[in-house]
Formats: C-alpha cells, sequence, structure tokens
C-alpha cells in the first residue's frame, strides 16, 4: 500500500461482518442467492478484487461453518473469525482476532452490502491519512420528520448536516481496537460510533448509491433485477417420418400412421425448444452438449436435453420467461394435445405453464411436411440472466 502512515502496523486489512441472523429478512441474508452468487461472496470477492489489500478476514456466526466453506470456496479470503452475540461483539472479535499480525489500517463492512467499489475503498483509505476513522455518507434527499408516538409530525428535522453512514468504515488499527475494548458495555450501531465514544475524529467521504444493504427480501429482489438482462433464443428442428405408430411431440406420446426417425426419441418439438434456451444463454447447441456419436443417447427420452438447458440457465442465476414452440405438420392433429403437451413442456422446465405456449401450423401442402415427409418445429425462448 502506497500510504504515508506515521502508526504502527503494516498493510490494511478488512473484517467482512456477517455474523448476524437477519431478523428483517427472515434468516441470513448473507447467504442468500444473489443472481445466482451468494451476497457474503460477492462482498469477499469485491475487497479480493481490490489488490491492495492485506488480509480479507470473514467474521461469521457459530452455527454458519458449513454455510460459509461452501459461499467462500475457493476464495483466497483468511479464516473466518467466530462473531459474538451484537454487531458490535462481532467485530470486537474479528478486531482481536488481528492483534497478534497487527495492521496499520482496518476496514468494517457489512457483508451484506455486495456492491462496494474500488474507488469508495480507496475514498475511505485516503480519508485515513489524516483521521482516526473515515465513513462514507450519502447526503438525505428525503425531507425529515420528527414524529410522536402517535404519528403525529413534531418537527421537520433540517437535512443538511444530516448524512447515512454505509460501509467499508475505516479505522487507524490500534485507535479502534482501543475504542472497541473501552466501549464494550455500550450497544452502538456503527463502528463509527464507537470510535466517537472514544473521542475519534471522523472524516466522511462520498459514498455509493450502489453501495446498498440488503435488508428485506424486497432489497435482494431489487438488487437482482438490477443484475438481470433479457436474452432471445430461436431454435429450428426437422425429422423425417419412418414407418411406425407414434410421434413423440413436446414430451407427449401422439398415435400416428408413423414415427419420426432420430437417434434419441426425436421429438422434434423438445429439440427446437431445447436449441431455443442454449441459444439464448450462448450456450451453443443440442448435438454440442448431447453428441450423436454418443451410443448413450440412443433412444433417449428427449426431456433430458431440456432439462439439461434450464440446469444451465439456472446455474447462472437466470430464469425462463417463456417459451414459444411452433409445431409444423400437416398430420397429426395436434390441437387435441395442445394442452397436455403445454403441461410436459412445464413440467420439464420447471416453470409454470403459463411460461409456455405451444402452437401448431401446417404449410398447405407445400415443401417437405406440406407432403408429410416429416415435422419441423420452430421454438422461441426468452430468458432472464445474471449479467
Ligand atoms: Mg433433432
Amino acid at each position: 500500500m502506497q500510504h504515508p502512515l506515521p502508526i504502527p502496523g503494516t498493510g490494511c486489512d478488512v473484517l467482512v461482518v456477517g455474523a448476524g441472523r437477519g431478523a428483517r429478512f427472515g434468516g441470513a441474508k448473507q447467504y442468500a442467492s444473489l443472481a445466482g452468487v451468494p451476497v457474503f461472496r460477492r462482498s469477499l470477492q469485491a475487497f479480493l478484487g481490490h489488490g491492495g489489500l492485506r488480509k480479507v478476514v470473514p467474521v461469521i456466526h457459530a452455527d454458519d461453518q458449513v454455510p460459509f466453506a461452501e459461499t467462500a470456496a475457493g476464495l483466497a479470503v483468511a479464516a473466518p473469525v467466530t462473531g459474538g452475540a451484537s454487531r458490535q461483539q462481532s467485530v470486537r472479535n474479528g478486531l482481536e482476532a488481528l492483534a497478534a499480525d497487527p495492521p496499520a489500517l482496518v476496514l468494517i463492512h457489512d457483508a451484506a452490502r455486495p456492491f462496494v467499489s474500488a474507488a469508495l475503498i480507496e475514498r475511505v483509505i485516503g480519508a485515513l491519512a489524516t483521521a482516526d476513522g473515515a465513513i462514507p455518507a450519502m447526503a438525505l434527499s428525503d425531507t425529515i420528520k420528527r414524529v410522536d408516538a402517535a404519528g403525529l409530525v413534531a418537527a421537520t428535522v433540517p437535512r443538511d448536516a444530516l448524512v447515512r453512514a454505509q460501509t467499508p468504515q475505516g479505522f487507524r488499527y490500534g485507535a479502534i481496537l482501543a475504542a472497541h475494548r473501552a466501549a464494550a458495555h455500550l450497544d452502538l450501531t456503527d463502528d463509527a460510533a464507537v470510535l466517537e465514544h472514544a473521542g475519534g475524529t471522523v472524516m466522511t467521504v462520498l459514498g455509493d448509491d450502489a453501495n446498498r444493504k440488503i435488508t428485506t427480501p424486497e432489497d435482494l429482489a431489487r438488487m437482482t433485477d438490477a443484475l438481470m438482462e433479457t436474452r432471445t433464443g430461436h431454435g429450428f428442428d426437422a425429422h423425417r417420418f419412418i414407418a411406425g405408430d407414434a410421434v413423440m411431440l413436446c414430451g407427449v406420446r401422439v398415435p400416428h400412421t408413423a414415427r419420426l426417425l432420430g437417434h434419441s426419441d426425436a421429438d422434434v418439438a423438445l429439440h427446437a425448444a431445447t436449441d431455443a434456451i442454449l441459444g439464448a444463454i450462448g450456450a451453443g447447441d443440442i448435438g454440442l452438449h448431447f453428441p450423436p456419436s454418443d451410443p448413450s443417447y440412443r433412444h433417449a427420452p428427449s426431456e433430458r436435453f431440456l432439462a439439461h438447458a434450464m440446469q444451465l440457465v439456472r446455474a447462472r442465476g437466470g430464469e425462463l420467461v417463456n417459451l414459444d414452440i411452433t409445431i409444423i405438420c400437416e398430420r397429426p392433429k395436434i390441437g387435441p394435445h395442445r394442452a397436455a403437451m403445454v403441461a410436459e413442456v412445464a413440467r420439464i422446465a420447471g416453470v409454470s405453464p403459463a411460461r409456455v405456449s405451444v402452437k401448431a401450423t401446417t404449410t398447405e401442402g407445400m415443401g417437405f411436411t406440406g407432403r408429410a415427409e416429416g415435422i419441423a418445429a420452430q421454438a422461441s425462448a426468452t430468458v432472464r440472466l445474471a449479467v
């Protein structure tokens, strides 16, 4: 770290504090998936990605060893410190754990703020050149009212001198450790308040609107929305008739005077649907994932292919918005089977039937489908995907 520091210790460590139970969230929100990646993991990655920090030290709840290990798998973080009964106690435990190899500076961050930027980290560290503590602060845009117990407005509070405090809050390590030790009997809501109580100076730097804290499930839903983009994909397939007594279409066996030739069960509609989904997520085509040269797919039910494509979507934190399939043939008649086809595709894809459409058309006697040489299918898929 290129920082002139007339203070003991070397470098800057960060405590990422995720030891709470999430009463307002209804569970440990730091382990919730945010577009496919746990909130806690995103927060740790933000600090690891900065590159200038000495150690990234998670502080976790005593019961969370297993979920934390899964959440942080493969990340170059320090061994987690076990938190305490309150946030203040958890931070204290984290600070004490650094004492054997003390840093010059320490950042203390809420695990539930996954979008801290490198620029914000720099601003906080930079302010510690002239203060014991530094916090990111945001101006208030709403008018602030003081209300009484009955909900009546008692006063309008001038907001010019008020800010909202975010994290990471940065401190000279020796100062914040001493302040926490002296404040053990108090219940303060952030670490700057602990330092203030000890008489330390706390600077504000500009916060970041994106650096929001997840408190409720609605917060998580809004952040998820912000991370998702909409993609569409298209699929087409055709199979020829051979002698037989039924065709598989959209996972439904439809009696007919022929069957479709194919390596798998030749469900031309599910093949088009699978390719549409693979196309939407840029994951190649059905032949790439299930090579016809592989004998294990011989006569395989095509629902495997669609289910696999949906797994890929979900692995990327995505979801299927809708799937629209058009079957092109003169015979068999699709209408009587359409509801069953919609239900079956929805079941395989793991979505509501309202997100699936199955249509059919003929080509009025023209072309290979018109001559009843086979059946073709087209599909388009819309997915929402984490960027
Ligand atoms: Mg095919």
